[in-house]
């Protein structure tokens, strides 16, 4: 684990360059870096997660410019990208047929995934390769996203650069855009509401992007599981169980006594990481309102308390 320095980004591009990955912080999570066009180097990071093959890595790249290199960008797109990058957004577009991307990036799907992040350190790093850097979260496959780079601990990484806790916490929504449609893949900090209203158009939810099962690859139902058994829209203490608190909930740590949302699902994972820690048999969270970054907490706390079961 390295401060994430001018030196130290600088040895990480190297790295990168040299068919290497290392562990980057963005706003959302910390992601597991490789350059994006190079097989050895993505293989390595489907390795390290123990990623399934058919489930396709997002490729970051520093801004709208750099998108249109690897994807159509309608002008619907266009306006996603000018409205919400860089940021927790990422969008699924026509890839395009000279895109310099590797095949297992995309798992031979004919779109390509794209987030410009708003992070100084991931920016830099994708400057400094000069092109497109797939990143998954950085963390072992359908295990807790790290959102410290502490919590990156368990996985073969050579380079984790530490830039402390992520502003964001959640995964990116993750938008694809068909035409003039915006189907919502998966939620993230940015809403439906908030996406549909920047965009003019309506954003239909996919029918796997919450709680059915799968409908777009790496939609897995049994994801975000934590180590325990998870209850949902827990309000009393229990013997044996971390509770994790929200407004009037206190529990053993909150994730916002204020009910602030946002806060809530910078800590989230955080939380998740400590309940099981803890030495307790069962994790609860206290009820959560599904408004704004709600809906992206609850998709995540959903799909961890089936994992927990062993459900899907
Ligand atoms: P992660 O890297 O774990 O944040 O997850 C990336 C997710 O993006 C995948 O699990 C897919 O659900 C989604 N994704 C990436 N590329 C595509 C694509 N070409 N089409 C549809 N979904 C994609
Ligand atoms: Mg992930």
């Amino acid at each position: 684990m390295r401060a994430a320095d001018d030196r130290a980004i600088a040895e990480v591009v190297r790295h990168l360059k040299g068919g290497g990955i290392a562990a980057v912080p963005t706003e959302t999570v910390y992601g597991l870096a490789a350059d994006a066009a190079n097989p050895g180097a993505v293989a390595k990071v489907f390795r390290a997660k123990g990623r399934p093959a058919a489930n396709p890595l997002i490729v970051h790249v520093t801004g709208a410019e750099m998108a249109a290199r690897y994807a159509e960008v309608s002008p619907l797109a266009g306006r996603l990208m000018a409205r919400f990058w860089p940021g927790p957004l990422t969008l699924v577009l026509p890839k395009r047929a000279d895109a310099l991307l590797t095949g297992a990036v995309t798992a031979g799907l004919p779109t390509v995934a794209l987030r410009a992040p708003d992070h100084p350190v991931m920016q830099a790093v994708i400057l400094g390769l000069g092109r497109g850097v797939a990143a998954p979260s950085a963390n072992v496959s359908g295990r807790l996203s790290p959102t410290r780079a502490d919590h990156v601990a368990g996985l073969d990484v050579p380079l984790v650069l530490d830039a402390g806790p992520c502003r964001v916490g959640l995964e990116s929504s993750i938008v694809k855009v068909e035409g003039d449609r915006l189907v919502l893949l998966r939620p993230g900090s940015l809403d439906a509401a908030t996406l549909a209203a920047a965009a003019g158009v309506a954003v239909e939810t996919a029918a796997g992007a919450s709680t059915a099962a799968p409908q777009a690859p790496g939609m897995a139902f049994r994801h975000y599981a934590p180590r325990l058994p998870l209850d949902l829209d827990v309000t009393e203490a229990q013997p044996g169980r971390f509770l994790i608190g929200f407004g009037a909930v206190a529990g053993d740590l909150s994730l916002s006594p204020g009910g602030d949302l946002d806060e809530a699902a910078a800590r989230l994972f955080d939380a998740l990481h400590r309940a099981e820690a803890s030495g307790a048999a069962r994790i609860g969270v206290a009820p959560i309102p599904v408004t704004g970054a709600g809906a992206a907490i609850r998709d995540r706390l959903v799909r961890a308390a089936a994992g927990s079961t062993g459900q899907g």
